[in-house]
């Protein structure tokens, strides 16, 4: 070092889908370098703009709890001396301009299951040299060193992906305290995008607001849970297409990060301890092991993720039909429990997993369209979105994922009756109401007469 010239290590911690403080291990990393650190958050202008399927990356309700998500980030962060910076710009070239102007010598991040997010910090590596970008896992409920196979050898199915985590005794990690401690500050803007709110896209999300964002209101739900004592009867109730309390809901807060997947684990623990362990409840974390194993997978195939054929060699033998996707997304298919499903998602961001099931269902085997419409439409509005979890899931539907089965088709008359039997899913969504024939013109632009139309 040259006489006189004085150099001092910062670090800056980039907040993505990890939006909170406790069980933050990529934070506990930054923090433990001990250097001057700040805190930033990025919000691409570009994930609003209509996109390959015409649909948004990020719908106004998912936009209004992520802005909920990062003002309590900020309030934890003020409470202990800090601040979130939070900029209305691309990442890639706010934190260019940060790294440089603040000579930042390390940047802690969540590793990204993502495509897109991992070229942008490919992107970053490439253009900052002289900063070091440390990617840690905080999405999972383990970290890839922990996994009994190298991530290339990911088991091709999730039978065999949780035989094998489970033969090894289910040692989920228990999850960190939220630091006291944050370090100083070298960034102390924070203001500059206080208008977060005025930002959100678009008409006003009218409907119902299900989910407020932020690491408190997700603990909180967390341990009302399982007060209540719902999970002792989650496997029988969690296939139900509108009841809160018959599935757990964390799934809008475990998207965002603001629970963890091992916190989850660890009151789903002191729970069997208190009031005991049944079927349920261990089902409970079996499904966490296929949001698991869909985490992996996604990082694992990188961009077949988005790809029509997936994993396999051949495209399906699907088309694309403008009106039939218009009726599938506003819910005017021929088919009520699909239609009542649509609207539910469009009214509050969110749908059950069963509805999610039949909606994609009939997309990819009624209506014979390009599965990769219905997970961009899913991508836009709902508020739980997570990329591994929605392609993955589309991608398994459709049967182009690892899954040799092929694709999954649901009789959507029994699973009415069975889901429904009484009609009150319908009658509440009004899925009758708005059925209309599949096509109104044929393929090449005729008016289908209503005599044929109906005979089809
Ligand atoms: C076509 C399709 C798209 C989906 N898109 C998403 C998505 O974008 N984001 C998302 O979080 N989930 C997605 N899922 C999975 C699942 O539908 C939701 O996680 C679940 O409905 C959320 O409600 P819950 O929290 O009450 O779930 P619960 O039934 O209570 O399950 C507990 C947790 O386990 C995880 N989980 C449960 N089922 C699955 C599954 N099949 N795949 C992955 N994780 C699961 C979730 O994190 C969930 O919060 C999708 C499923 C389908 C069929």
């Amino acid at each position: 070092m040259l006489a006189g010239v004085y150099t001092l290590s910062k670090t800056l911690f980039w907040f993505t889908n990890d939006l909170r403080l406790a069980d933050n291990p990529a934070l506990c990393q930054a923090l433990a370098r001990q250097t001057e650190l700040s805190f930033v958050y990025c919000i691409d202008p570009g994930l609003f703009n209509a996109g390959r399927y015409h649909c948004r990356s990020l719908g106004s309700r998912r936009y209004r709890f992520i802005v909920e998500a990062l003002e309590d980030l900020d309030a934890r962060l003020q409470s202990r001396g800090q601040c979130l910076n939070v900029y209305y710009q691309n990442p890639l070239q706010v934190l260019a301009r940060l790294c440089r102007e603040h000579a930042v010598d390390k940047v802690f991040y969540s590793v990204q299951a993502g495509y897109n997010e991992n070229m942008i910090i490919g992107e970053l590596r490439e253009r900052l040299p002289n900063t070091d970008f440390v990617g840690i896992h905080t999405h999972t409920l383990f970290s890839q060193g922990d996994l009994p196979f190298p991530l290339g050898e990911l088991p091709a199915t999730f039978s065999q992906f949780r035989r094998q985590l489970e033969s090894r005794g289910n040692s989920v990690a228990t999850p960190l305290p939220a630091p006291e401690f944050l370090g100083n500050p070298f960034i102390k803007s924070g203001i500059e995008s206080r208008d977060w709110r005025a930002r959100i896209p678009g008409p006003s999300a009218s409907g119902e607001t299900l989910f407020n964002g932020g690491e408190t209101r997700g603990l909180r739900h967390l341990t009302e849970y399982f007060q209540h004592g719902y999970a002792q009867t989650y496997k029988a109730t969690r296939n139900a297409l509108d009841d809160p309390t018959a599935s757990t809901r964390f799934s809008p807060w475990l998207a965002q990060g603001c629970i963890s997947p091992r916190r989850v684990v660890s009151h789903l623990r002191r729970h069997e301890q208190d009031q005991g362990a049944n079927e349920s409840t261990y089902w409970i974390y079996f499904e966490l092991l296929w949001r698991e194993d869909f985490q992996w997978y996604a990082r694992c195939h990188g961009r077949k993720l988005f790809r029509f054929q997936g994993l396999r060699e051949h495209k399906p033998l699907t088309s694309f039909y403008p009106e039939r996707f218009r009726q599938w997304c506003e819910g005017s298919t021929r088919f009520p429990v699909v239609n009542a499903c649509m609207k539910q998602l469009n009214a509050t961001g969110y749908m059950s997993n069963r509805g999610r099931q039949l909606v994609a269902s009939c997309l990819v085997n009624e209506l014979e369209l390009d599965w990769r419409y219905g997970a961009a439409y899913f991508e836009e509005q709902l508020v739980d979105y997570d990329v591994a979890s929605n392609w993955g899931n589309w991608q398994y539907l459709a049967g182009v994922g690892a899954d040799p089965r092929g694709s999954r088709q649901f009789n959507l008359d029994k699973q009415t009756q069975t889901h429904d039997p009484e009609g009150d899913f319908i009658r509440r969504w009004g899925g009758a109401e708005t059925c209309l024939e599949a096509d109104s013109m044929d393929a090449v632009g005729w008016p289908l007469a209503p005599a044929l139309n109906d005979r089809a």
